[in-house]
């Protein structure tokens, strides 16, 4: 199948048009026609070699929202005309413990990336800045016609790998929580935590953010370089969502958890980190990491948020913005996620 994208071709240059092919629809694939997706600060970490290994040329994508316009002969929860979503991985072993348990990011054979990956047999994937996406239906969400759907294309990662941390540490009534970072996951993290009844500090670097995390549902707003206000919640957290994507001090968070409290790494840095003993031997604290979350939890996530009206916060971009929409994440200035309108590409 032919299709049409965006691609970076080497760590440095701009991405520019690219045409490719797909694989043709296998019995249990969707062939889904993209309207919206978002961009993720990953896309960035990616596409510039941050992580190291990348693989060119690399169509980035990874919160993929469309209309199904072909469907296998074995497919059975989607027909013709659908919505669907795509999110950051396309396929799995299947059969492995992890797999089964519907946990299938940490898939014990690996995870095959929805693109800067090889699928299992050795085609390279191409992600969501794209006209099109063909992808298996065990890898592929339904999606509530009831939300504003370029606003539902962030819940494919954004939403997903803020939900689900919080959902495994029991975030809801009676828990103070913390959510580091005010970005495309940092503002679905604090909508989640305030809509599962939490007391939720939002911590920025950011002053210019302060009223906005207050109307997405913080009760309290620290700006993190404040070393008084940070020292004023001292032990005092039971959980802190970390969505930071660029190198700081993890110790002055950890230091805020209470008993037995746990700190929860999702942001991917391309440093190493570094922890004092101190920090977690105190109070018998927990440094812990997420991953996306499995093909059900994610499915649970976009049905939530349909009945919750969750949505994420989006400017709607134009592809051949793209490269100046990635200045601006990486400035911190984006409210809160850049969601490329592929329209723009037939354009
Ligand atoms: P983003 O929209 O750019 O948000 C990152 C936020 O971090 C910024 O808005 C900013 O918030 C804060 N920040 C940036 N630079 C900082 C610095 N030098 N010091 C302190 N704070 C800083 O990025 P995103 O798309 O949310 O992604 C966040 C991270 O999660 C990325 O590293 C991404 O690769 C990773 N990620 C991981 C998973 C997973 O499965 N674990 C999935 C998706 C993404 P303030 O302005 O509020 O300070
Ligand atoms: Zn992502
Ligand atoms: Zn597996």
């Amino acid at each position: 199948m032919k299709s049409l994208g965006y691609a970076a071709h080497d760590k440095t240059s701009p991405l520019v048009p690219y045409t490719f092919e797909r694989r043709e629809p296998r019995p249990s694939d969707v062939v889904v026609e993209i309207d919206f997706c978002g961009i993720c600060h990953s896309d960035i970490h990616q596409v510039r070699d941050e992580w190291g290994g990348s693989l060119y040329p690399m169509v980035p994508g990874h919160e993929i929202v469309g209309r199904v316009t072909a469907i296998g002969s074995a497919v059975t929860r989607f027909k013709l005309g659908d919505l669907a979503g795509v999110g950051v991985l396309v396929d799995s072993c299947r059969t492995c413990a992890n797999c089964k348990a519907g946990m299938e990011p940490y898939c014990e054979r690996g995870m095959v990336g929805t693109y800067n990956a090889r699928d299992y047999n050795g085609d390279m994937a191409f992600g969501g800045y794209a006209n099109n996406i063909v992808c298996d239906e065990r890898y592929t969400h339904t999606i509530s016609p009831k939300l504003n759907l370029a606003a539902v294309a962030p819940l494919l990662c954004a939403g997903i790998t803020t939900y689900s941390p919080l959902r495994h540490w029991n975030v809801g009534p009676n828990k103070k929580v913390g959510v580091v970072g005010l970005g495309g996951l940092g503002h679905m993290g604090l909508k989640f935590a305030h809509s599962f009844g939490a007391h939720v500090v939002q911590f920025t670097t950011s002053e210019s953010k302060i009223a906005d995390a207050k109307n997405l549902g913080a009760d309290e707003v620290v700006i993190s370089k404040d070393t008084a206000a940070m020292a004023k919640h001292k032990g005092t957290f039971d959980f802190i969502l970390d969505c930071v994507s660029a190198p700081h001090d993890i110790n002055a968070y950890l230091s805020l958890l209470r008993l037995d409290g746990t700190m929860c790494l999702v942001g991917l840095p391309d440093q190493p980190v570094s922890i004092s003993p101190f920090s977690i031997i105190t109070n018998r604290r927990s440094f812990a990491g997420s991953m996306i979350g499995g093909m059900p939890e994610t499915q649970e996530m976009l049905d939530y948020c349909a009945e919750k009206n969750i949505v994420s916060e989006i400017e709607l971009t134009s592809i051949d913005k793209l490269n100046e929409a990635y200045e601006r994440v990486l400035k911190s200035d984006v409210k809160y996620r850049f969601v490329i309108d592929m329209s723009s590409l037939k354009a």
